[in-house]
């Protein structure tokens, strides 16, 4: 999701940046030794990797990282698939882990407590994108957890596939302590990327939601739109998941492979939520929304899609997009998550099986996220 951004701003490549006296950060001083796994090339496998992160400062958080999941995203970025990756590349941007050392300003977390790490680590915390708690819109220069720099413009970020990361303590999550921790991991992307748009379109009781794809994304929009009241339908390319679908609480499954399928439900949901990662068609699911209905796309299929006119004139449809969500929001959702007992279905790994579980993903044969547990990073 992350690297598209970065694309677009142009903001990679340091020595682009437009000198502003705001963003003239220090660099960073490395020195805190650190392993992980990284690729270096769109068609090389991950392999172990050592580099070294800064000692914490004043308000870093230091975390020992227990757990990762492995977002589809992650395997855009590796593969280059959207452009742009900057190598090495370390992945990541689901992390669950323990703190063990904070700096001396720190007043929210403080050693032994659990934290989570999202999809970035910092933003400007200026513009009004980030004073409206929307960080992930920041308009100068979001610090994406991997595939980007730190503010001083020259750092690159690793991200989660490593032992330890450190966030400054206004990035970090609180993670709420009645859930297991490996299914908390996938929340930090997955969770918060399908919990943001359903919040904002006001998803809720009475209304027909559909979810079109059952991967990472996917499984947790289900299981966060039928804990909102709403009836849930999954549109899915994998008869096989159809039994699962309804254990996550969809209340009707529709294979999408066959157009017969989708005819009677022509014009039929409010909103629907595509967390599709590949080149599919826009228009046979805009058709499937009545009037006024609302599309979000989350899923990021490296290709563009073809949106005819009357897809969206016919019932006044709206087709809109969204990322991930803000730090506030984020943990509004870990709260809901820790209310409702809501955690991703995973398949812990170690790190050794990461290119298996990449090949798997791509197959849509996850069920329905793979973590790492990092104490294999041993
Ligand atoms: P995932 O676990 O691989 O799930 C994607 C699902 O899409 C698959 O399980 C499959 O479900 C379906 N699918 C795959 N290829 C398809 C095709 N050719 N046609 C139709 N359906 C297909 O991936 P994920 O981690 O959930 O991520 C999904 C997408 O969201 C990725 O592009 C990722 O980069 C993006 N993303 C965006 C954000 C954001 O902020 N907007 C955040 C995170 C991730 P079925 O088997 O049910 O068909
Ligand atoms: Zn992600």
């Amino acid at each position: 999701m992350l690297a598209f951004q970065a694309n677009l701003s142009n903001e990679r490549t340091p020595i682009s940046f437009r000198y502003d006296p705001k963003f003239d950060h220090k660099p960073e001083i490395l020195m805190l030794p650190t392993r992980g796994y990284a690729t270096n090339a769109a068609t090389l496998p991950l392999e172990p990797f050592s580099f070294d992160r800064r000692e914490p400062r004043a308000h870093d958080v230091l975390i020992e990282i227990m757990y990762c999941g492995v977002c589809h995203s992650d395997i855009h970025s590796a593969r280059n698939e959207w452009g742009g990756t900057l190598y090495p590349l370390v992945p990541g941007h689901e992390i669950v882990g323990r703190v063990v050392r904070v700096g001396s300003e720190v007043t929210r977390f403080a050693a032994g407590d659990i934290a989570g790490v999202g999809c970035f680590v910092d933003s400007c915390r200026e513009c009004d994108s980030c004073r409206a708690g929307e960080e992930q819109y920041c308009k100068r220069h979001l610090v994406m957890t991997y595939n980007s720099f730190e503010n001083d413009r020259q750092t690159p970020t690793y991200g989660g596939y490593s032992s330890q990361i450190v966030v400054d303590e206004n990035y970090v999550l609180e993670i709420p302590d009645n859930l297991p921790l490996e299914g908390v991991a996938p929340l930090l992307c997955a969770g918060i990327t399908t919990y943001s748009p359903l919040r904002r379109f006001k998803v809720g009781p009475g209304q027909r939601v559909g979810v079109v794809g059952l991967g990472g994304l996917g499984h947790m929009a289900v299981k966060l739109a039928a804990a909102m009241g709403a009836h849930v339908t999954v549109l899915s390319t994998s008869i096989s998941k159809e039994a699962d679908a309804r254990r996550l609480g969809a209340h009707d499954f529709v294979v999408t492979r066959d157009p017969k399928n989708l005819a009677p439900l022509a014009g039929q949901f409010d909103f629907i939520i595509d967390t599709v990662s590949a080149p599919h068609d826009l228009n046979a699911e805009l058709g499937l929304l009545g009037r006024h209905g609302v599309m979000v796309l989350v899923g990021a299929s490296p290709e563009p899609a073809a949106v005819g006119a009357f897809s969206l004139i016919m019932n006044g449809r709206v087709l809109a997009g969204s990322l991930i969500g803000g730090i506030r929001e984020t943990q509004e959702m870990l709260n809901y998550c820790s209310e409702h007992g809501i955690t991703s279905d995973v398949e812990v790994i170690p790190i050794q099986d990461i290119e298996s579980a990449y090949d798997r993903t791509v197959k849509g044969d996850v069920r329905y996220r793979f973590v790492i547990d990092m104490k294999s990073l041993q």
